[in-house]
């Protein structure tokens, strides 16, 4: 790789250390990046800079918190956000996910898993993947393709025989593929709720969801389990 990648990554960091390994690992791999250290410095680079195709931004700012980045941003863009956390309680990251945020990782983290979560954010901004897709009628990734217009999931061509709540839970990862989904926000977009107490039941019909859909295709894990957070619908070139 190296040379050929035209997006434009800003990364937002205050610690010079991580912000210079950051830096490095994009560099080294041909993406051209810019740098601030500050919430409000981030805000204008992402109100000046259109083009812009992905932020990487640590929570824990001297300015303002990065969820509140998160949260602006998200009033008028879509593009996708890679949160840095240093904090080990999943409650930063959860509200980082839940006010947008696409994906996150955890301090120390190594450049290649940092690489690895770059691909998957700029593969859904290239598929115009961000945000709702009304137009697509048809899913496909890997062995799993969906037929929205007739409500049919197929593993290799065979169908999958969902429930209706299962139906609905593969289609919101679908339409989210590449994109860590919290519980509460899968809880208010299936159940129409957020409570606690729906979390059980959440789990079962994704346990048997997964269950189907790998009865048919052994080894295709399209679905990931983020403990404490919640699961993610990755592309099957990413899964590997
Ligand atoms: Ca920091």
């Amino acid at each position: 790789m190296g040379g050929s990648n035209e997006a434009l990554i800003l990364v937002v960091e205050d610690d010079p250390a991580v912000r210079n390994l950051v830096a490095t690992a994009l560099e080294v791999n041909g993406y051209e990046h810019k740098e601030v250290s500050h919430a409000t410095a981030a805000l204008l680079e992402l109100t000046s800079c259109p083009n812009i195709s992905l932020v990487i931004l640590d929570l824990g700012l001297p300015d303002r918190d990065g969820v509140e980045v998160i949260e602006t941003l998200r009033g008028w863009s879509q593009t996708p956000v890679i949160v840095l956390s240093a904090r080990q309680e999943d409650t930063d990251k959860i509200a980082a996910l839940d006010a947008g945020a696409d994906d996150y990782l955890t301090k120390p983290f190594s450049v290649n898993e940092l690489l690895a979560r770059v691909r998957v954010a700029l593969r859904r901004t290239a598929q115009g993947s961000t945000g709702a897709q009304p137009c697509v009628s048809t899913y496909e990734n890997g062995p799993l393709t969906i037929d929205y217009e007739a409500g049919i999931a197929r593993i290799q061509g065979e169908e999958v025989h969902l429930t209706p709540m299962e139906y609905k839970l593969l289609v919101l990862l679908s339409r989210n593929t590449g994109k860590v989904l919290t519980h509460n926000y899968i809880l208010k977009e299936v159940w129409g709720s957020a409570l606690a107490s729906d979390l059980p039941s959440l789990r079962v019909f994704m346990a048997t969801l997964r269950k189907k859909l790998e009865a048919k295709a052994p080894g295709a894990a399209l679905i990931q389990t983020h403990v404490g957070i919640g699961y993610r619908m990755v592309r099957a070139e990413d899964s590997l």
